[in-house]
């Protein structure tokens, strides 16, 4: 008996001529969240992927395929010989297994080759009547069953399944091209993240660090973070900027009120040439409407102003308890409340302001010297290839900083 996870893709179905490189994109980020199982085959078909554990744990990879974007659901098929009496016992052993007290049941067979000795009807009723004698406290109703085993008669073999799991939707990462996404150590960022890589989007990671002032715990926690998101799309390049000349200058010479504008107007010119150095085509962050100062809307304004860049906010119309739900469901939130300041808290002002005049922004930005800034943090930016693999490492440290 073998077994062969038959993998659907819905929203691809509708792409047309993209069509073919979305299901070797997906394929490949397939293969990429698998990669311990080498035995694994991958056969890319016009409706459907088909994956041949070849002996691979089906439970784990029954997991990994559940983070998987451009999955839209999944069902282990198991491959029998063509024979009756197999597939019957192959049947009631199976249904046996499963939580059946009082639940209903249908059999449904189809034959792909109709020459086959016996017609679907028969051979309902013969697996129906096998699995009645044999399970105690189960019922058909083939109407609405709650277990359902198909049946499909192949030239060489019989195709068996019953169990149909949920993929996590979405376009395969990398399928809609490359995005900056501007990753603190806080909770907003790394779901905006999540959101991005759900829509096929391949990200970078852009971190700025104010070293002395941020602590190497607070890099790290930053790239914890990513390497949590790699579960959803293989490898993330993780962009550390170097901020603290940048935050020293404009503490000393832009004004109280104006420091987080100003500040943040750096941070998106850095991060835009970044993008451009990179070939990204657009920047992500975890900005939401109205949640501290920066982020109403005549802050975005004031802010934006640097670029014409595409800025994506994907969580700008959640509420926090929203956005925490997702973070805990994509488990990155027990890293982001661990208590490591980034850049921003530390030189936060103790009273922003929340309506910043795009005029005053500019004005006072305009003492600075803007590009020789930007360009002393380009030439130090430092990039890591954060993978999946790296995982055990990873989690000890997480759970390490977590009892600190
Ligand atoms: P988060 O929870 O993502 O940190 P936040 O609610 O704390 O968000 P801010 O600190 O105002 O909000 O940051 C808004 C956005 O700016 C962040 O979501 C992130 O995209 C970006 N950002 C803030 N600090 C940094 C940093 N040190 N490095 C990279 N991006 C940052
Ligand atoms: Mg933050």
């Amino acid at each position: 008996m073998e077994t062969r996870i038959q993998i659907r893709f819905g929203e691809l179905s509708t792409k047309g001529k993209n069509k073919k490189r979305f299901v070797q994109k997906l394929a490949q980020n397939i293969r990429m969240a698998t990669k311990e199982y080498p035995q694994i085959k991958i056969k890319p078909d016009y409706d459907f992927i088909f994956l041949d554990l070849n002996g691979a744990d089906e439970a784990v990879i029954t997991e990994r395929l559940k983070s998987v974007f451009g999955i839209q659901s999944f069902s282990p098929v198991y491959v029998l010989p063509r024979d009756f009496e197999t597939a019957r016992t192959f049947i009631v052993d199976m249904v046996q297994k499963m939580e059946t007290a009082g639940k209903t049941f249908k059999i449904a067979t189809r034959r792909s080759d109709h020459s086959y000795q016996y017609d679907t009807n028969w051979l309902n009723a013969e697996f129906g009547a096998a699995v009645l004698q044999n399970v105690p406290d189960i019922t058909v109703d083939v109407k609405k069953p709650d277990i359902t085993v198909r049946v499909d008669v192949k030239q060489e073999h019989f195709l068996i399944s019953t169990k149909k799991y949920d993929g996590a939707g979405g376009l395969p990462v990398g399928s809609s091209g490359k995005g900056m996404l501007m990753l603190s150590g806080g909770i907003d960022s790394p779901v905006a993240g999540y959101f991005a890589m759900k829509r096929g989007v391949e990200v970078e990671a852009v971190h700025f660090h104010s070293p002395p002032y941020t602590s190497p715990q607070a890099l790290q926690k930053a790239q914890n973070l990513a390497w949590k998101l790699t579960k959803f799309g293989g490898s993330i390049q993780f962009i550390e900027v170097p901020f603290t000349e940048i935050q020293e200058e404009i503490k000393a010479k832009v004004p109280e009120g104006y420091l987080m504008t100003v500040t943040r107007r750096m941070m998106l010119r850095l991060t835009d040439q970044i993008r451009e150095k990179r070939k990204g085509m657009a920047i992500f962050n975890g900005e939401s409407l109205g949640q501290v100062a920066s982020q109403t809307m005549d802050s975005m304004q004031a802010i934006n102003d640097v670029t014409t860049t595409p800025i994506i906010r994907p969580v700008a119309t959640m509420d926090k308890l929203e956005i925490i739900e997702i973070a805990q469901k994509i488990d990155t939130f027990d890293l982001s409340i661990q208590p490591f300041e980034d850049c921003c808290t530390i030189f936060a002002p103790a009273a922003p302001k929340t309506k910043p005049k795009l005029d005053k922004a500019r004005r006072y930005e305009s003492m600075l010297d803007v590009e020789g800034l930007i360009e002393r943090a380009m030439e130090g930016l430092v990039i890591t290839q954060i993978t999946q693999e790296a995982s055990s490492e990873k989690e000890k440290e997480a759970t390490f900083a977590d009892l600190l």
